[in-house]
């Protein structure tokens, strides 16, 4: 592939990639439709009840149709699974991470595709789309060079004696669950998968059923790549159903689930009744930003439009709410009200769309049940509102993006939405900010805009959150990349306290033994 992508290059108006992002899509029609196995050892099992996914964008579209995984696939993968631990940590860290090479190298010439697929599957718009496949790319390189620069996680330590030697030795917990969301199908089955794999556990894969295709398409690279059967498993069908019966499974020994605060908690309760293990549960946001006087406002209207409306509001990291000190709310809100009634809601496949569709009735249903709430409570509409109902757009679920004032008391500051709306209102000065942004329990990202130094050190002090920015125009609480930020939740977004595309994120999945041997 000759252009490399991040998201700078994504911004720019690069005709190359613009032209393969669109002969893909003409390409990859053909395999929309088509009937999908669950993966059991590298069997690919249709005979089972199906599930058929429709487009987001337009529900003429059928994507997909998916087995409904059963008690008895679960079982066999994790069967499958456990007996090949022992070989998979025997094939040692550097095999491991040159085939995690090897799987960059056939993701990134799949890219276009991969990301045409993702734009039918969930409605990301092209930049996202390559954003989320590109992202995965970076997994693998950026997690190979840390096992890498940690040398496998094998440490010398001390001795007492001439014939003492000791050493610290990390190693796989076994079995690893992962259990993913919809909307980064790609980066959020892909990335949990690939930190396991590296550091030497078996995997047992249940994507969200609105995505299920991008863990095929993850499947396909690493078998591709080398990956022996039992290594991976895909189990596509109902996350209350096999989901709940995996993360409960005896042979698990480990488990990462991202997705919504209810199932992660649920999860987190439960998974260990039996024995210890492991249970990273990466959950909601309700992200704040707090703009204050000294603020550059072109900046700042800017990072929160990006940051609110970017992949229909469906981001974990999602711009909900920004609070504003009150010398600079009006022109504040102007701004940004005018920025926003500019954005374009479309077919994300067309290159001028910035806002596609949400990803179903419910999430369409949820955002009017916003909207509600904002006029019954004494709140106002600033711009948006509106759910899209005729013309081809009709056949998906497109709303408006929306900007809100409402009281403080109302559950629109409170509850994550996943839908494009954002509410703002006024503050006194930063401590009023703080304690507002602070007073959810979610702590994922965050953001300020400010000029001054001791307001931002103070922020930065203050803020309750796990990924925080300063002055982002290009998303003012989103957009992670791997290396550049690690991304991960504190308070109730986020069990394990080590982002995801960061230096600490692979010692998760593994245990240390030390070992003293005198001889
Ligand atoms: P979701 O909780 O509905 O589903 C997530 C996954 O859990 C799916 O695969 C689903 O099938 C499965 N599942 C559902 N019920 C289950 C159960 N009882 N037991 C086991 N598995 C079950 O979430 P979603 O709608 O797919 O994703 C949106 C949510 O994910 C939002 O809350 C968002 O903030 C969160 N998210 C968090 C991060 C992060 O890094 N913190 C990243 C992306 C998304």
């Amino acid at each position: 592939m000759a252009v490399k992508i991040t998201y700078a290059t994504m911004s720019a108006d690069n005709e190359e990639l613009n032209s393969a992002y669109e002969s893909a899509l003409v390409e990859v029609q053909e395999k929309l439709g088509e009937l999908h196995g669950v993966i059991v050892n590298g069997e690919h099992r249709v005979e089972r009840p199906t599930y058929e996914e429709r487009s987001p964008i337009d529900s003429d579209i059928v994507v997909g149709l998916y087995a409904q995984g059963t008690t008895q696939d679960v079982d066999d993968a994790v069967a499958a699974a456990r007996d090949f631990t022992d070989e998979w940590e025997d094939w040692g860290w550097e095999r491991r991470r040159d085939l995690m090479q090897t799987a960059a190298d056939i993701m990134e010439d799949r890219t276009f595709e991969i990301a045409a697929l993702m734009t039918y599957e969930v409605g990301k718009n092209r930049l996202e789309a390559l954003g989320d496949v590109a992202e995965t790319v970076e997994f693998f390189r950026y997690y190979s060079d840390q096992i890498t620069k940690h040398d496998g996680f094998v440490t010398p330590l001390g001795s007492l004696g001439e014939n003492e030697t000791n050493v610290s030795v990390l190693r796989p917990w076994g079995v690893w669950a992962v259990i993913s969301p919809f909307n980064f199908p790609m980066a959020l089955a892909a990335g949990p998968s690939i930190g396991a794999l590296l550091t030497g556990n078996t995997v047992v894969l249940k994507p969200s059923n609105t995505g299920a295709l991008m863990s095929l398409e993850f499947y396909r690279v690493m078998a591709d790549a080398g990956l022996p059967p039992a290594a991976l498993h895909v189990l596509t069908g109902r996350g209350s159903e096999i989901g709940d019966y995996l993360a409960h499974h005896d042979g698990i020994d480990g488990i990462t689930f991202t997705g919504s605060y209810e199932v992660g908690m649920h999860l987190y309760r439960t998974a260990t009744e039996k024995r210890p293990k492991p249970v990273a549960a990466e959950m909601g946001g309700k992200n704040p930003v707090i703009v204050t006087a000294s603020a550059d406002l072109d900046q700042a209207t800017e990072g929160v439009m990006r940051g609110a409306f970017g992949l229909s509001g469906q981001k974990c990291s999602a711009t909900s709410r920004v609070y504003v000190e009150d010398d600079v709310y009006d022109e504040f809100v102007d701004r940004l009200v005018a920025k926003t009634e500019k954005l374009k809601v479309g077919d994300p496949k067309d290159k001028e769309t910035f806002l596609g569709p949400v990803i179903d009735r419910a999430a369409v249903s949820r955002f009017e049940k916003a909207v509600r709430e904002v006029e019954e409570s004494g709140g106002e509409v600033l711009a948006g509102g509106k759910v899209i109902s005729d013309g081809d757009l009709g056949r998906g679920n497109f709303v408006t993006p929306t900007v809100v004032t409402a009281p403080d008391q109302s559950w629109v500051w409170k509850e994550e939405l996943f839908v494009p709306l954002v509410a703002v209102g006024k503050v006194s000065d930063l401590d009023e900010a703080l304690e507002k942004a602070n007073d959810t329990e979610f702590g994922l990202t965050a953001g300020l805009f400010s000029t001054d130094e001791n307001e931002i050190e103070r922020w930065f002090d203050g803020i309750e959150a796990g990924v925080t920015y300063v002055n982002r125009a290009a998303g003012a609480t989103t957009g992670a990349w791997p290396d550049i930020q690690s991304f991960g939740g504190w308070k109730g977004s986020g069990t394990s306290g080590a982002g995801g595309g960061g230096p600490w994120y692979l010692r998760q999945f593994l245990r240390e033994q030390s070992r003293t041997k005198i001889l």
